[in-house]
């Protein structure tokens, strides 16, 4: 077992003393430590063992052995900056251009998807001339000044709307403003995007960039109806601007059938950029942008260098290489189709039984439940929150929820996710809302 160098107590309250409240912990009123992981378990300070459900950071499994050799052998020969010439960058920069299409060839080596994605704004920029970005409802690009001037999730808590920022409906064909029902929601929601850039022009400004996640996340796990971003490109373009794909939670194979979740919108369909981070170091700070000869030229030529201390040294790209080489060797990619197609049946199934339960949607291990009071949809918030703790409090499983109401369980564990834990998590919220029915628990209208 871990060592535990303080008592679970004594780490919350030097915890509160120390570190600004501003960073949350998970379940606050009763955190979990955990001193260890192993593939997708962790492990508390009793040597209690947690289901792991939304840790998409650690890719290939906690505490990977591949991945701990790569990163310690290298970590023993050398470690130093990009500006000194190293096989690693460019071997590591080979493999990921072998998993996207042929005209995303140049990459930038950073250390965050925030800095990825502040990197890809400057590039739009620079390559466009323009300012103005349109992004999503509710996306998260993340926490970097620039990026909450782009965050509706985040700006729309704090100073408001930027004059360059512009923001597209959340192409959601279960909550949205086209759903199901509609003929052609691809195309309905891009021309949403038509109309806003034809304001924008109205305006006296010009694009240089819509901004999506492949599947928004924090928008609560969507996935975009066919033809959307294909059309949503052509649009872009026609303006001057650039198609932004961020890739941070969801590439590296998360979606299974792809490598990359752009891909799941046909071959028809490439971004200008790609921004990645999350899973590519497993838990090592890496990130990455991926993009043409001609935004990088255009990046280039105004002279500056890109320097970034740690961006790209050599360690990284051993562990980069490392992650790659295990998604290959243990296919988790196949496995992430197998297992999330099983968690997603099973949740349909479990949607039958249970009225609660409004929509179940993914791809591969990237699956959200959203929970609804009634026929109209109405979030049901406390109900998530509720199968979250008890989940947690009985089962030791880790599930967190996402979306605008905070009413989608969401599912992005660790890519080696076995169908025994799909059938135990489905089992457990099967046993949660059976149990909340049977007691005739309403919670939307009590405090919980
Ligand atoms: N983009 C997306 C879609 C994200 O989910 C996040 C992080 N949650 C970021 C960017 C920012 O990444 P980081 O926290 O590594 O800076």
């Amino acid at each position: 077992m871990a060592e535990e160098k303080l008592k679970k107590e004594e780490t919350l309250a030097m915890r509160r003393r120390l570190i600004g409240q501003s960073c949350r912990l998970f379940y606050s009123d009763d955190p979990v430590k955990i001193v260890r992981g192993r593939g997708q378990y962790l492990f508390d300070e009793n040597g209690k063992r947690y289901l792991d459900c939304i840790s998409n950071v650690q890719h290939v499994g906690h505490c990977h052995s591949a991945v701990n050799k790569a990163a310690a052998a290298q970590m023993e020969m050398l470690n130093i900056n990009a500006r000194f010439l190293h096989d690693n960058i460019v071997l590591y920069a080979d493999r990921l251009a072998a998993t996207l299409p042929e005209k995303l060839s140049v990459f930038y080596f950073v250390n965050s998807g925030s800095e990825a994605n502040d990197l890809a704004l400057r590039l739009a920029q620079q390559y466009t001339q323009n300012q103005d970005v349109i992004v999503l409802e509710h996306a998260y690009h993340g926490h970097l000044t620039s990026l909450i001037d782009i965050s509706p999730y985040k700006f729309q808590k704090l100073a408001g709307q930027k004059e360059w920022v512009h923001v597209a409906p959340l192409p959601d064909t279960y909550r949205g403003i086209y759903r199901e029902d509609h003929p052609n929601p691809g195309q309905a929601y891009a021309d949403t995007v038509k109309g806003l850039i034809e304001e924008i022009h109205r305006k006296g400004r010009k694009i240089s960039a819509f901004f999506a996640e492949s599947l928004p996340s924090v928008g609560g796990q969507i996935i975009f109806p066919q033809g959307y971003s294909a059309k949503v490109a052509e649009y872009v373009r026609s303006a001057g601007g650039v198609f932004v794909a961020d890739e941070v939670q969801t590439g590296f194979g998360r979606v299974g059938s792809h490598f990359w979740a752009f891909q799941l919108q046909g071959e028809d369909f490439c971004p200008d950029i790609v921004t990645m981070g999350k899973p590519m170091g497993n838990g090592h700070p890496l990130a990455c942008v991926a993009t043409t000869m001609d935004i990088a030229g255009a990046f280039t030529a105004n002279g500056v260098e890109y320097f970034n201390t740690f961006g790209g040294n050599p360690v990284s790209c051993a562990i980069g290489m490392a992650v790659l080489d295990v998604i290959e060797e243990e296919d988790l990619r196949g496995n992430a189709r197998r297992v999330g197609l099983h968690l997603k049946d099973l949740l349909t199934k479990l949607k039958e039984r249970h009225e609660i339960i409004g929509d179940v949607r993914g791809a591969g291990l990237f699956v959200g439940l959203e929970l609804v009071t009634d026929r109209e949809r109405t979030p049901a918030t406390k109900t998530a929150a509720w199968v979250v703790k008890r989940l947690k409090k009985d089962d030791r499983i880790c599930v967190s929820t996402d979306g605008p109401w905070e009413n989608v369980l969401k599912f992005k564990p660790p890519m080696c996710f076995s169908t025994e834990d799909a059938e135990l998590v489905v089992q457990c919220i099967d046993r949660i809302l059976s149990d909340m029915k049977a007691s005739d628990l309403r919670l939307e209208n009590e405090d919980i």
